[in-house]
């Protein structure tokens, strides 16, 4: 079956399931971005409705469907709010409760650009790649924003956050290290560093300290009734434009992206090789039966002169050793004899 990679189509299953799962966090963008209630609510159906659009019409595009969906309504949501870079709102007015006033003020208080990192990758849980598409970028550098974006939201808490003065600090690398979670391979000389340098430490506390706050902000969901209403409309309109999982996967046995051509033959390969380790077994039992049952076997081929069969005669093992039977040699010794 396909997937996001968009080779050779994208299944309304998983662009259906990618708008069931994100909704909630997109409605929540769009809040925090400075998008009205209603704006909300019509930026992400908006941004729903264009997603199944592209993946109808140019697959390869949407190299991942929920990073695509959150950078589509970012570009709504500027639209929508005025493109100004700075919240409209104040006072933690999205806060859930009392404990997140401080978290959606600190959020408030963030450039833009400061604020769609942290919100993307600590508050969202986006895979580091799909946080790169919404950002428009790598994953390295994606996850580098998110690190700087880390530290401009502890000092927005009030937070006095590390002083980076001059020294070189792997900001991807401690950002991911904050994460928790395994260890990359590449990660691990910027830990051993970080075990013995104290600023790159202060740097990598900062990055755990924000981490852990920015994942427990409660998510302004889209209203029940409005999220009912959106996800009927675009389950409808993603059978409509998209093919279904079933048809991809035949289209992809027609196209030979399948393996089927592979595991047809793989019982042939079978048979072929259980066969060719009979053969091999028979020609090396008969050779070992015939080489315990007549010593002389490895010479018996080679052209054996009158006088090395009597140097043999006269007790020389060299008849009998395969490395032995030089015509040279054979004669000379037999001359000496
Ligand atoms: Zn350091």
């Amino acid at each position: 079956m396909s997937d996001a990679r968009g080779v050779p189509g994208i299944a309304a299953e998983t662009v259906s399931a990618a708008i069931r799962v994100y909704a909630d966090r997109v409605h929540d963008f769009a809040r925090r971005l400075g998008c009205t209630p209603d704006a909300a609510v019509q930026v992400v159906e908006s941004s729903a409705l264009d997603l199944l659009d592209a993946a109808g019409e140019d697959p390869g595009a949407v190299r991942d469907v929920a990073g695509w969906f959150f950078a589509r309504a970012w570009v709504l949501c500027r639209r929508a709010a005025g493109g100004d870079l700075y919240l409209p709102l104040g006072g933690g007015v999205l806060s859930a409760d009392d404990d997140q006033t401080r978290l959606a003020q600190a959020l408030e208080a963030l450039l833009e650009t400061d604020r769609v990192p942290v919100l993307l990758r600590d508050s969202y849980v986006l895979p580091a790649e799909s946080v790169a598409v919404a950002l428009g970028t790598d994953a390295d550098t994606a996850i580098e924003a998110v690190g700087r974006s880390r530290l401009a939201f502890l000092q927005a808490t009030g937070e006095q956050g590390p002083i980076l003065a001059g020294h070189p600090v792997d900001l991807a690398g401690l950002a991911r290290l904050g994460e928790g979670g395994q260890l990359a391979a590449r990660d691990a000389t910027t830990r051993r560093h970080a075990q013995s340098c104290a600023l790159c430490r202060d740097v990598l506390d900062a990055q755990e300290r924000a981490h852990r706050m920015l994942t427990g902000l409660t998510v302004v969901a889209l209203p029940d009734a409005e999220r009912d209403r959106l996800l009927a409309r675009t389950d409808v309109q993603a059978r409509t434009a998209l093919p279904s999982a079933a048809a991809l996967v035949h289209r992809q046995r027609e196209d030979g992206y399948d393996d089927e051509p592979r595991s047809l033959l793989t019982p042939v390969y079978v048979v072929l090789a259980l066969i060719l380790a009979v053969l091999i077994g028979v020609v090396a039992g008969v050779l070992l039966s015939r080489h315990s049952g007549r010593s002389t076997s490895p010479v018996g081929s080679q052209p054996v002169s009158p006088a090395a069969v009597t140097a043999g005669f006269q007790g020389s093992a060299s008849t009998v050793d395969p490395v032995a039977p030089h015509p040279v040699r054979g004669t000379s010794y037999a001359v000496s004899a």
